[in-house]
């Protein structure tokens, strides 16, 4: 019997588990809050591990597609420090795709496919154990009934409350997001400071991070350690007075290093919220979580891939699992929340060390995992 499973959210947990059941032949409703799929900027570039996100294209037979859309040699990474020197330059070899890195636009339009995305259903509530089955309430008033619900709608997820009541909390970390363009014609310097990945410069409690997209598009990133309200006196809006708030927080830094904000266009405020490491809840029949939703952690390059896995997995043990689909959905969470607890550990710890009051962490780090 079919059985009618919905999927909320069009990240790249709700894509990656609608792609890979579509492949299957099953079909499933996917209901997103965005009006379109290029309504909000698609946000920065993601690196896709072999292990993992790749694995997920893989199941859902996508994997010759991302290795001709990805960039190999945007792995490459420099670390600086706070005066300019260059600490580490990190390259790939030629025929390194152990973690390539492809543009967020991208990887949606690829997932996307043949997808049949109901756009503009933002879902408000989900209310299992139902007689019919599992109800979703939309902000537009309409109702529908499910037998499964997946909640892969991101941090602030309106379907988790119906499985957990935990909410994220703040790291204490925060973010400014701000972009450049046409860094190869327009700034040359950054250009080769940057390289041809990422580059990052590590000071106290401080972290400039800029990585390339395609098409000489970069993303800077200043993370540094601040109450959740530092902005009390700044107006967030106002892009000069940001611009200048951060160079204050900067100060002293490499004039080139700091040239990566004095270029950059809009600034976007984004402080770095978490799930308590090992987030489990009992397990309801009918709802279940996949990626940010689930296990929110910091952005330490995992988030994206462990979100992409579980879709990939939770709709291959549909497909072709037991006929029971809440033993499908029980023995899925078992081994997402597993693995998801180990990686939240790790990027917890991380996220210690690389915005940190001793930035030799931060080196030491990438000494860590980085292959010489
Ligand atoms: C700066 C930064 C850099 C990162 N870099 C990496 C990286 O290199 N590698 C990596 O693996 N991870 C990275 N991450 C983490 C990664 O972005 C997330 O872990 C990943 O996007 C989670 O995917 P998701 O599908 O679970 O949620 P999301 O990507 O948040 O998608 C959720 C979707 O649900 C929709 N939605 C939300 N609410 C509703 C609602 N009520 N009704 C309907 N739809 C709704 C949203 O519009 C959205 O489309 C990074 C994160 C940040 C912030």
């Amino acid at each position: 019997m079919r059985r009618r499973i919905a999927v909320v959210g069009s990240g790249p947990a709700g894509l990656t588990f609608a792609r890979v059941l579509h492949r299957h032949g099953h079909p499933v409703t996917v209901l997103e809050r965005d009006p379109a799929p290029d309504a909000r900027p698609a946000g920065g570039t993601l690196d896709l591990h072999e292990g993992l996100g790749q694995r997920a294209l893989d199941k859902a037979g996508l994997l010759a597609d991302f290795q001709a859309l990805s960039r190999p040699e945007g792995q490459a990474m420099r670390i600086l420090d706070t005066d300019g020197t260059v600490l580490r330059a990190w390259r790939p070899r030629p025929d390194d795709r152990a973690n390539p890195e492809i543009d967020r636009g991208h990887l949606r339009d690829l997932l996307l496919g043949p997808l049949d995305v109901q756009w503009g259903r933002s879902v408000t509530q989900v209310v299992p154990g139902r007689r019919d089955g599992v109800l979703v309430h939309f902000a537009d008033g309409r109702q529908e009934t499910f037998d499964l619900v997946i909640g892969a709608d991101g941090a602030w997820s309106r379907v988790r409350p119906a499985v957990s009541p935990v909410t994220p909390h703040y790291t204490g970390v925060t973010s400014v997001e701000t972009s450049l363009d046409d860094v190869d014609t327009r700034h040359r310097g950054l250009a080769r400071l940057i390289g041809e990945g990422s580059v990052a410069v590590y000071g106290v409690n401080r972290a400039l991070v800029a990585q390339r997209n395609s098409g000489g598009h970069v993303k800077v990133y200043a993370q540094f350690r601040a109450p959740l309200h530092w902005h009390a006196n700044l107006d967030l809006d106002d892009a000069e007075a940001v611009r200048s708030g951060l160079l204050a927080l900067f100060d002293g830094w490499a004039a080139p290093v700091l040239d990566l904000l004095r270029h950059g266009t809009a600034f976007v405020h984004r402080p770095l919220y978490v799930l308590p490491v090992s987030h489990t809840w009992t397990h309801v029949p009918g709802v279940t979580l996949l990626g940010d939703a689930a296990h929110l952690m910091p952005p330490l390059g995992v988030g994206a891939n462990l979100a992409m896995l579980e879709g990939a997995e939770l709709a291959e043990s549909i497909a072709t699992g037991p006929e029971d689909l809440d033993a499908a959905v029980r023995a899925f969470e078992e081994q997402m929340w597993a693995r998801a607890g180990r990686w939240a550990e790790i990027t917890a710890a991380g996220l210690e060390r690389l915005v940190s009051a001793n930035p030799a962490e931060a080196l030491a780090l990438f000494d860590q995992v980085q292959p010489s």
